[in-house]
């Protein structure tokens, strides 16, 4: 069955709009059908803070893949990309995060879905805002735009480029 997802897509090293639009290609020849972006924007570092800024966006795609196996495939085009495991939290030339998986709830020690961090990072949803305001996260049953509007703190983001830079041929 082809589920609805979201994914969270982050950069700060090398060609980060670059890295983003890679993964996209990526995701595709991986059998995820990637459709809208959102804008992209930049944030502060959260977690581990001495590092350079990230450019962060969302796509709506989907998939008949089941969690574990996108799960597999988006590490697999993390590694493809160049990403070596370092520092918990530090630099990377791509992250791809599993936000919402259709109405999907687990947790394993591999995987937890929705994404543990999903509702306290403002640079994931305030771009899944713009793709789904009304989407209501599948445990609390909140909507993407409250989350976001009860918010304080949650990292500094900043658009710094329209969701057509995501598209295919731009
Ligand atoms: P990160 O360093 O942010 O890429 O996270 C590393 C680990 O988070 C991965 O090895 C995954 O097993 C785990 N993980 C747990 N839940 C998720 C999720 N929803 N999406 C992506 N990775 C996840």
């Amino acid at each position: 069955m082809r589920k609805l997802v979201y994914l969270g897509l982050g950069s700060n090293l090398g060609n980060r709009l670059e890295n983003l639009r890679r993964a996209i290609q990526e995701l595709r020849a991986a059998g995820v059908a990637v459709g809208r972006g959102s804008s992209v924007y930049e944030s502060e570092p959260v977690d581990y803070t001495a590092q350079p800024r990230f450019l962060n966006a969302v796509v709506e795609a989907e998939t008949e893949l089941m969690p574990r196996q996108l799960l597999q495939r988006l590490q697999h085009i993390e590694r493809r990309l160049g990403r070596r495991r370092g520092v918990r939290g530090g630099p990377r030339t791509i992250d791809i995060d599993i936000l919402v998986f259709g109405e999907h709830v687990m947790h394993t020690a591999a995987l937890t879905i929705p994404h543990p961090r999903l509702a306290e990072r403002r640079f994931v949803l305030q771009p899944l805002c713009e793709l789904a305001a009304g989407l209501r996260h599948p445990a609390d049953r909140q909507t993407v735009s409250a989350l976001l509007a009860g918010l304080s703190g949650g990292g500094q983001v900043k658009k710094v480029a329209g969701s057509r830079y995501l598209r295919p041929d731009t």
